[in-house]
């Protein structure tokens, strides 16, 4: 049994932007989940109250050491109003791998799930109706104890914040152009590439704002060793349909692992598909591609559910994927689950919980 949520209401309510409106991040919820931890005491303190800044010490360990994880989920409203969070208890294990890379104490996995849906739960009328746009869940946790000695701290904040966010897609899905990158890299094998920590979207930035400029939508990144093997698209896992077969790189540690690349893997496997986790060298894809075998390329993450990639581009070659346009698969892949996050499909392997 865990501690009893502590709970204390905003006054004031905010005024609530229109579903047309929406973008991705920048309107916040009344309300905020909170809990502290000390080393003496553990976590303590499980408490909503209203949103609203923390008091940080300027010498606060996550704001020089990085220390410090997130994870990010979607909470969606279907027809019939009731609202529903995607796979929530993967979110809440994965926070807890990333926590113990980063040597963070572990929180109970329970009073994190119920977090997350006490959270969006009072916040219910926040989750906006169109479909296409839903409620984000930014469950995050720092180091706040001020001391500039590098060892993991001894007092950290564990909080959620919840945003509603737009339809990614408000025009229709669209392929989009990515950059090759062998110049940079992301992560290598044995670093935190695979833990959802601010730090590799720091790493990334550089890589990303070069292809901006050059006219490209994002990176696709190269292992850090070899510079051979594709390792993740952007902030997305990646795959590739190449003849009959579905590859997808596997789980090493560089790359993270997906919730929506782990629900994307479970359909096709339903569905009979070969689907391959395993290493595929930049070289491979292009071969594939001159033989006419490269039929579809796709990033997966729960931001967009599923983005299609039009065009790769390596060492000034241009790749061009199915003429540019929407695979089947990749439409089916995105039809299907955004149907069971919507409730207008049934939800058959529990993945989703209703608040
Ligand atoms: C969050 C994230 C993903 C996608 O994970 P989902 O659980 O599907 O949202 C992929 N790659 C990186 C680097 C990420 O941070």
């Amino acid at each position: 049994m865990s501690e009893p949520i502590r709970i204390t209401r905003a006054t004031v309510k905010k005024q609530k932007p229109k579903d047309s409106e929406l973008s991705f991040g920048t309107v916040f919820t009344d309300h905020m989940f909170v809990m502290d931890f000390q080393e003496e005491k553990g976590w303590y303190d499980p408490r909503i109250e209203p949103y609203g800044p923390f008091p940080l010490d300027p010498a606060a360990a996550v704001l020089h050491y990085a220390q410090a994880v997130f994870d990010g989920l979607k909470a969606f409203r279907s027809r019939d109003g009731k609202v529903r969070l995607f796979r929530p208890q993967k979110h809440v294990e994965r926070l807890l791998e990333s926590s113990r890379r980063l040597c963070i104490p572990p929180l109970d996995p329970e009073l994190a799930l119920k977090s997350l849906v006490t959270l969006v739960g009072m916040e219910k009328d926040w989750v906006p109706a169109t479909v296409g746009t839903s409620l984000y869940v930014r469950p995050t946790i720092i180091a706040n104890e001020a001391f500039l000695g590098v060892r993991p701290a001894k007092s950290y904040i564990y909080y959620v914040i919840l945003s509603p966010v737009g339809a990614y897609y408000p025009e229709g899905m669209n392929p989009v152009k990515i950059l090759v990158v062998d110049k940079y890299v992301r992560a290598v094998e044995g670093g935190v590439g695979g833990a959802k920590t601010g730090v590799n979207y720091a790493a990334s930035l550089y890589a990303a704002e070069e292809a901006k400029h050059s006219g490209f939508t994002q990176v696709l990144w190269l292992d850090g060793r070899e510079r051979k093997y594709i390792d993740e698209v952007g902030t997305m896992n990646i795959m590739l349909k190449i003849g009959d077969e579905i590859i997808t790189p596997p789980l090493s540690g560089t790359i993270l692992a997906g919730v929506t690349r782990d629900s994307v893997l479970t359909l096709m496997r339903e569905w009979g598909l070969r689907v391959s986790e395993r290493p595929v060298t930049i070289d491979e894809v292009a071969t594939a591609a001159h033989n006419g075998e490269l039929a579809e390329v796709w990033g997966t993450g729960t931001a967009a559910v599923i983005s299609p990639v039009g065009e790769l581009s390596y060492k000034g070659e241009r790749i061009v994927i199915n003429g540019g346009r929407i695979g089947p698969l990749t439409q089916k892949l995105y039809d299907t689950i955004v149907g069971i996050q919507y409730g207008t499909a049934p939800d058959t392997r529990g993945w989703t919980v209703a608040v």
